[in-house]
């Protein structure tokens, strides 16, 4: 193959997972050549990613919005949760690829590669990289390690998700003050709920614009959730925005697993969606990306095999995918639970119990104010309705 050579790493795809894992591995010190394969498929210009730390972490002053407080409701309650210690952010593509680029720059030997990944091969002394340059023309690299999130060539394909969250987002204006800079919508359940358990999301970039956003937990094979038409009557019924203008639309889904699609295999780690990062409950994924990425780097540069860095608890996973399997067979339970939690707990504790990141005395805390026994019994029926 031409072009051929051998290097410490190659990061196959740049999105969340490779940028963060990039930024990770320069500022532990680790590698001399580190390559970023990407397609350019997913320009960073049309990205933003949200996630709450506390912090101290690599990349949480690269965040370009940064919120103290959420505002959570449902039919007949609402309530603001003080998030301290914890913070909202949001990043865009572009702060994010400035703030790693920063990161990147004392290590000349960290390039990006554009190209198209098409295959990994592993062999006794590292893993050969087949991929296609954007003029079409084949080329190969061999590098030590793989991290990979995207899966070129993988020979068994991904599982299909258990559901997926389905999003419409309206940036929207208005001519009145009536969004709030500072807070975050996180949940918000009064918009209908026909189509699964749904909620509005929404973050203010001033007192006149918005974006606003519909999710719903959405069955694999469940047609698209009619958004449009329930994010305007949210608008006019509970934000009160008489008028306003759409300025752009992003829709999306995300594919929720309880379990990882990929496993590590030698020197080829998944990262990012592939390694499961994206917890099941929430659809959130950032924040874990960011520890793993900080566990890979760690290991790496303390000479131990980064496979088993995954920031995976068994017993959350079993949570998620009870949470899945009742947001199917009962969305009402599923629901009561995610009320419950939202309206007995502070802010830090859920915020925490969501990060799988909760001591054990304040898992109790909050199991206690859950309505555990409905749930129970919504989760067994929904076991048994799918064995039979
Ligand atoms: C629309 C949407 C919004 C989301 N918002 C949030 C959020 O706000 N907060 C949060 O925590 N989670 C969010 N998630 C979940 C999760 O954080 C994201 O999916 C996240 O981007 C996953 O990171 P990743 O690196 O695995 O994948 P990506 O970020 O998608 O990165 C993969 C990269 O690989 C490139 N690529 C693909 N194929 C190839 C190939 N063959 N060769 C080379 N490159 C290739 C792609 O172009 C892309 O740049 C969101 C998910 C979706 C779908």
């Amino acid at each position: 193959m031409p072009g051929a050579a051998t290097v410490d790493a190659v990061i196959v795809g740049a999105g969340a997972a490779g940028l963060s894992l990039a930024a990770h591995l320069a500022a532990a010190g680790w590698g001399d050549d580190v390559l970023l394969l990407d397609d350019g498929a997913q320009p960073l210009e049309d990205r933003t990613w949200a996630w709450w730390s506390t912090g101290g972490g690599l990349l949480d002053r690269a965040a370009s919005t940064v919120i103290g407080a959420a505002d959570v409701a449902g039919d007949g309650w609402a309530r603001r949760l003080p998030l301290a210690p914890y913070a909202y952010r949001v990043v865009t593509g572009p702060d994010l690829a400035a703030a790693v680029a920063r990161l990147l720059a004392p290590r000349p030997g960290y390039r990006r590669l554009p190209g198209t990944a098409r295959s990994l091969a592993v062999d006794d002394t590292g893993v050969q990289v087949a991929y296609e340059d954007p003029d079409g023309r084949a080329r190969a690299v061999r590098a030590r390690w793989v991290f990979d999130s995207v899966g070129p060539g993988a020979p068994t394909p991904v599982p299909d998700p258990e559901a997926r969250l389905d999003f419409l987002g309206l940036h929207v204006e208005t001519d009145a003050d009536v969004f709030e800079p500072g807070v975050v919508t996180l949940m918000d359940f009064r918009t209908a709920q026909d189509d699964g358990v749904a909620f509005v999301y929404a973050v203010a970039a001033s007192a006149r614009s918005a974006l606003v956003e519909r999710t719903v937990y959405a069955a694999p094979d469940a047609p698209p959730p009619p958004h449009d038409q329930l994010l305007e009557d949210y608008l006019r019924d509970v934000v009160g925005a008489r008028d306003h203008r759409i300025v752009s639309r992003e829709d999306g889904s995300i594919p929720l697993r309880s379990s990882p699609p990929a496993h590590p295999m030698g020197p080829v780690l998944p990262v990012g969606a592939r390694a499961g990062m994206i917890k099941a409950g929430t659809g959130y994924a950032f924040g874990r990306i960011q520890r793993h990425s900080a566990a890979i780097a760690a290991a790496l540069a303390a000479g131990r095999y980064p496979g088993r860095a995954a920031p995976h608890h068994r017993w959350a996973r079993t949570q998620d995918a009870a949470l899945l399997r009742v947001m199917r067979s009962d969305p009402d339970a599923a629901r009561a639970f995610l009320e419950a939690m939202l309206t007995r707990n502070p802010g830090p504790r859920i915020l925490a119990f969501l990060d799988e990141d909760l001591p054990p005395r304040e898992h109790l805390r909050l199991y206690a104010t859950l309505p555990l026994p409905r749930f129970g019994r919504a989760c067994a029926s929904g076991s048994s309705r799918r064995s039979r």
